[in-house]
C-alpha cells in the first residue's frame, strides 16, 4: 500500500496519509523516550513488536465489540487504520500501585487496588501530561460528558478483558495508558474508537509469579533487556512465531541513551 504525505510524528509512531480516504497508515518506529524525552534510545526491533503485539491486542478487543481504530496490519512495521480526531486526554486505568502513582501519594509500591482506577492526563508534552479531574475536562472541552461516560465504561471493559487475557499468559496487567479518538460514520454521526496503541511501551505487565517486569519500565529503570521482555510478551500470547518466519531480526544495544540532569 502506497504511503501518503507524512501528517504526523510522534515519539515512538509516524502517521501517514493512506489511499483512502478517512483511513492513515500508522508506521511504528523503533524509538524509545521517557522521562517526557529526557531519556531517549533506538532499540532495534522495538516497533515490529509493538506493531504485533497491538494488533493482536485491538483485534481482540474488536472480537469482543469494543470498536478501534484498527482496519488491519499491513506490514512488519505498519497499519492501515481509521483518521480519527485524538481528543487530548490519556486514560490511565491502574489495578496494581506503582509509578507516578506512588509518588504522587505516598501509596506503596505495588499495592493491589481494591478496584481499578481510571485517572485522566491531559495530553501536553510541553506541561508533562498534567493529571486533571472530570471537572477541566467539562471547563476546557476537551470531551463532553455523553463521549466521557461511554469512554469511562469502555476503559474498564477492556481493562476487565486484558486482565483475563494477561492472567491467562502469567502476566499481571499493573496499569496501563488508552487514548480515544472521534471519526463521522457514513450517517455523520460521530463515533468514539479506541486509538493509538496497547503494548509494552503503553502498559506496566508483571510476570505473575516472579513480578520481572516485561514492559517499558525496562528501558526506563534499565532494568534489563527490553527486546528479550516483549519478545516474552509476543511468545506467551503465541503470535511471535509469525515475525521470525517473515525476516530474522538482529538485536543490538540501543544506540544511543542520553539522559539530561534537571
Ligand atoms: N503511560 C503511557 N504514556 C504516557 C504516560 C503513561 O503509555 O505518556 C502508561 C505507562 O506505560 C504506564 C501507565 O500509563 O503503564 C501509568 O503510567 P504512570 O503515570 O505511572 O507514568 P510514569 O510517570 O511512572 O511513567
Amino acid at each position: 500500500m502506497k504511503k501518503g504525505k507524512k501528517l504526523y510524528e510522534g515519539k515512538a509512531k509516524i502517521l501517514y496519509t493512506a489511499p483512502d480516504k478517512g483511513t492513515a497508515i500508522q508506521h511504528f518506529k523503533d524509538d524509545a523516550t521517557a522521562f517526557n524525552n529526557q531519556k531517549k534510545a533506538t532499540i532495534e526491533g522495538k516497533g515490529i513488536l509493538n506493531n504485533r503485539i497491538s494488533e493482536h491486542i485491538l483485534s481482540s478487543l474488536n472480537n469482543i465489540g469494543i470498536e478501534t481504530h484498527l482496519i488491519k496490519r499491513i506490514n512488519m512495521r505498519e497499519q492501515l487504520i481509521k483518521l480519527v480526531e485524538i481528543i487530548p486526554i490519556e486514560f490511565i486505568i491502574r489495578n496494581i500501585a506503582t509509578g507516578s502513582l506512588t509518588k504522587r501519594l505516598g501509596i506503596e509500591e505495588g499495592t493491589v487496588l481494591q478496584k481499578p482506577l481510571l485517572e485522566f492526563c491531559y495530553k501536553s508534552d510541553s506541561l508533562g501530561d498534567p493529571l486533571i479531574a472530570r471537572e477541566h475536562i467539562y471547563a476546557f472541552n476537551y470531551c463532553d460528558v455523553t463521549a466521557l461516560n461511554f469512554i469511562t465504561k469502555q476503559c474498564f471493559r477492556i481493562n476487565d478483558f486484558l486482565q483475563g487475557m494477561f492472567k491467562g499468559i502469567g502476566i499481571k496487567l499493573v496499569d496501563f495508558k488508552l487514548e480515544f479518538g472521534k471519526t463521522k460514520n457514513t450517517s455523520t454521526n460521530e463515533k468514539i474508537l479506541l486509538a493509538d496503541e496497547i503494548s509494552p511501551d503503553t502498559c506496566r505487565l508483571w510476570d505473575a509469579t516472579s513480578e520481572k517486569k516485561l514492559d517499558k519500565d525496562l528501558f526506563r529503570k534499565d532494568l534489563g533487556n527490553l527486546i528479550q521482555g516483549y519478545q516474552e510478551v509476543a511468545r506467551r500470547l503465541n503470535i511471535l512465531h509469525e515475525q521470525s518466519n517473515v525476516r530474522p531480526i538482529k538485536f543490538s544495544k540501543p544506540t544511543e541513551v542520553r539522559i539530561k540532569k534537571k
